[in-house]
């Protein structure tokens, strides 16, 4: 077991993703029957969590950096889109490059002045990952996450920009995030949830409220003032453009 309990998160924020799980579950279970979320469970902070500190130079652990964040790392659980825990996630830890780390920790930095946190879904994603995706969406017969994460778009459309045989995450200067609002413990609307594959998650998409695409707004503006640049598709995936790694694509395990 790698998780000392008593020192990782307690409520509200476990008790509100739960409840958000719940909601986004209590939707899909009459489509699917069968999707668990028991797994996942987000961090205040990551001191409980072992970590093996064995990470190639230029490396750091995120938590390391920016202490004042949350942490939800999906891939390490069985809540994301394949449905299982994905390869190379060996546990709860979100990796990145010094430099976007940095960068990262500025944001936080501002956002803190404006009663927000930064809340991590997933930062730099082995190379082994990413086959494990791969592999998954060549299995068209496995949709058992389809509900939740990809209800409007076929399966067997995943590679049309939302999936590809390399990942920008893989060189260490990407990362998956969105914004919680400290005072009030919970996730700022988005809209639609972290790795829902469809044109909902596209910024600026005119399927969600003027006010969701606000706050996706004011998230990219201070990824961008921090010098991340946004991904069309996903409102939550940034890449620092000036990665220093910006053509290694690595696969050391998150450990
Ligand atoms: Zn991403």
């Amino acid at each position: 077991m790698r998780i000392n309990a008593g020192r990782a998160a307690r409520w509200p924020s476990r008790v509100i993703a739960g409840i958000a799980a719940f909601g986004l579950l209590f939707g899909a279970v009459g489509m699917t029957g069968a999707i668990s979320a028991s797994a996942t469970r987000v961090y205040n902070n990551l001191n409980g969590i072992e970590k093996k500190r064995q990470l190639p130079a230029g490396f750091v652990y995120a938590d390391d950096v920016i202490p004042k964040a949350q942490y939800d790392i999906r891939y390490y659980t069985d809540y994301n889109f394949v449905g299982a825990r994905i390869d190379g996630y060996e546990a709860p830890l979100a990796i990145m490059t010094k430099e976007a780390a940095g960068a990262l920790k500025l944001v936080s930095a501002d956002l803190a002045k404006k009663g927000y946190m930064l809340k991590i879904y997933d930062a730099y994603r082995p190379s082994k990952a990413v086959a494990h995706f791969i592999r998954w969406a060549k299995d068209t017969d496995d949709t058992k996450m389809q509900a939740v994460f990809y209800p409007d778009v076929a399966k067997s459309d995943l590679f049309n920009g939302y999936l590809a045989k390399r990942s920008g995450h893989s060189r260490g200067s990407t990362v998956d995030l969105t914004l919680v609002n400290t005072y009030a413990g919970r996730e700022v609307d988005m809209g639609s949830p972290f790795d829902m594959l469809g044109p909902i998650s596209a910024h600026g998409s005119k399927l969600v409220t003027a006010a969701q695409r606000a706050n996706r707004a004011m998230l990219k503006a201070a990824m961008a003032r921090r010098g991340f640049a946004a991904y069309n598709k996903e409102w939550w995936h940034y890449t620092l453009a000036k990665e220093p790694f910006p053509k290694r694509y690595f696969d050391f395990d998150v450990q």
